[in-house]
């Protein structure tokens, strides 16, 4: 898919605007995306196994500004031996585009911890994908106020068994903070250490399956304070 004629654009979650309106002008700025790719992504790839794979990346990043989950996710469908991507988005909203784009489809896994019920209103238990991508979206619905045993226990019970079944050559992740406690729009209580937990969990799973491959992608989380200390705790647990 092009990148360049404004359809990454298009294919932007809605779920996202607000987000978006204050990270877009800083991801459209490369040296920016630089920036953001050397804190989130650069870890899972000094290996030199994984060498080409990040070029690709990198040049996917230089063409395209600003890169969504979704636009990446098509990528890697494309590369050789990537059968099967699995996109976790832990974003306190739920990603109702990505869902969308891909609830039809079994190649490419969407798995969802977001409030409910929230803006933009979708992301209920009961939508698990259509037709031929029936079962392949998952989503886990959290009360106002949810916390880290929450958040701890989906990922323990659920997610880290999703893509134990699933078997993804990829890991994805639509990493919002906007579930930090102390976030002024999100309403819940999740710490920094817990979005580390999270994180390793996900790791351990690509060990397993998928060769360590994991790329995340920054997106809610609107106190700096809270924004700065679990991305630091995120970024040491993918390292
Ligand atoms: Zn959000």
């Amino acid at each position: 898919m092009s990148a360049e004629n404004g359809t990454v654009e298009r294919n932007t979650p809605q779920s996202r605007d607000a987000e978006r309106s204050v990270l877009g002008s800083m991801l459209r700025d490369n040296t920016v995306i630089g920036d953001v790719l050397q804190l989130l992504h650069l870890d899972n790839f000094h290996f030199d196994a994984h060498r080409k794979l990040f070029d690709g990346v990198r040049q996917l990043y230089d063409k395209a500004h600003p890169v969504d989950v979704v636009t990446l996710a098509e990528w890697l469908r494309e590369q050789k031996g990537i059968e099967r991507v699995f996109i976790f988005d832990f974003d306190v909203h739920h990603g109702n585009g990505t869902q969308h784009l891909f609830e039809q489809r079994d190649d490419v896994f969407y798995a969802s911890m977001h409030r409910y019920p929230f803006y933009p209103g979708t992301g209920a238990a009961n939508e698990i994908g259509i037709e031929k991508g029936r079962g392949f979206t998952r989503n886990i619905p959290f009360p106002e106020g949810a916390g880290d045993p929450e958040y701890l226990r989906a990922v323990e019970g659920e997610i880290v068994r999703i893509i134990d079944d699933y078997r993804p050559n990829a890991i994805l992740l639509s990493s919002g903070f906007d579930a930090h406690r102390r976030d002024p729009l999100g309403g819940m209580r999740v710490s920094e250490s817990a979005y580390g937990e999270i994180t390793r969990r996900v790791v351990e799973t690509a060990q397993r399956h998928a060769a360590g491959r994991v790329l995340s992608l920054l997106e809610g989380g609107y106190d700096m304070e809270g924004l700065a200390a679990s991305v630091d705790e995120h970024v040491r647990a993918l390292a």
